[in-house]
């Protein structure tokens, strides 16, 4: 997408005509948890990305997420957990394991950040946009029967196995997923929910001794070295695509979930590697890339950020929805048959 194209469509945004026309975010920041004093959980950086995304990047049009059920969380989940975390029931130790204490907002933030997945990943493939995002989500150490580092449910597992529910009975067919997880910690959760599930792919690129210290087999899990600078983290992203766009050879995949974490940057206080901010921006472009060359749908969220300014995280998390939307836009471009400069998009 060349820079003339985001600069005309970002005028017909402002200009209302295309109102409907706008990459879709979906936002649960309302419901942020009133943590003690201290809490090393930065949960001021939602709404700063909201209003940072709100007004710099007006073909973004960001909306509340709405609840997942117990049904939709019952997708991936054990109903004792949905239980217990509903009402409340949940001992201190599971507390301390997910590291918020417990609240009725807590369950409410939870059910609204997998809303959030699915309403992106919805929109990204029924309504045929082909992106959108979650301002939040990523909750990747979630297990099916319990919650874990900052994660309550695993929104990526409930809305994958959502869609592919929607997606059958639409279709009669079945949805194979993706789920490219490039925050800095492992995807513990989702790989052990899919671990006996060849319908969903899982690719997780982590350092190799960050949290979780016990990690779980996903498909395809690539660790990195503590230090790891842009060059080397390139070169292994591009071998661990080729090797997934390889195993799909026979059968793609009709939906991906990318976890944009910004949690590999240098200036993490948890991610132990050494990304600059333009060698994350260039992570992004290569995902988004390939996923739209194979007219892959995306769903993105947000994952992980610990800068130690939060305006570092921020400006990480808004240059990835920036580069979504000029990927949605080549998106449209591509849907309407027209020729696309793919190169700096
Ligand atoms: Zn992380």
């Amino acid at each position: 997408m060349t820079t003339q194209a985001v600069f005309v469509a970002t005028q017909h945004f402002r200009g209302g005509f295309l109102e409907s026309a706008a990459v879709r975010a979906f936002h649960s920041d309302t419901f942020s948890l009133p943590l003690p004093p201290g809490h090393p959980f930065p949960m001021g950086k939602y709404r700063l990305l909201r209003e940072a995304a709100e007004t710099t990047l007006p073909g973004l049009r960001v909306s509340e997420a709405t609840p997942a059920s117990d049904g939709e969380l019952a997708l991936a989940h054990e109903p004792v957990w949905i239980h217990a975390v509903v009402s409340g029931s949940i001992s201190a130790a599971q507390q301390r394991e997910i590291g918020f204490p417990w609240s009725e907002r807590m369950v409410e933030r939870a059910r609204r950040s997998v809303g959030a997945s699915i309403g992106a990943a919805r929109t990204a493939l029924l309504g045929g946009e082909g992106v959108a995002a979650n301002l939040a989500g990523g909750t990747h150490h979630a297990y099916a029967h319990k919650g874990s580092g900052y994660c309550v449910f695993n929104d990526v597992a409930v809305a994958a196995r959502l869609m592919q529910a929607e997606w059958h009975r639409h279709h009669h067919r079945l949805l194979r997923v993706l789920v490219i997880d490039l925050d800095v910690h492992q995807g513990n959760g989702t790989a052990a929910i899919f671990k006996d599930d060849p319908t969903v792919f899982t690719l997780s690129m982590h350092g190799a001794k960050n949290f979780p210290f016990r990690k779980e087999a996903s498909d395809l899990d690539v660790e990195l070295p503590d230090g790891c600078t842009d060059e080397p983290y390139l070169a292994a992203l591009d071998t661990a695509l080729d090797q997934v766009w390889r195993h799909h050879e026979a059968a793609a995949p009709g939906l991906a979930f990318y976890l944009a974490g910004a949690d590999p940057h240098e200036n993490d206080r948890l991610g132990r590697l050494k990304l600059t901010q333009a060698g994350l921006a260039e992570r992004d472009r290569r995902v988004l890339q390939g996923l739209r060359e194979r007219g892959i749908p995306v769903a993105l969220s947000m994952a992980g950020g610990y800068g130690r300014e939060l305006a570092t995280t921020v400006a990480i998390q808004r240059q990835t929805l920036a580069l979504a939307m000029q990927s949605w836009l080549a998106w449209q471009d591509k849907s309407r048959q027209r020729p696309v400069e793919e190169s700096a998009a």
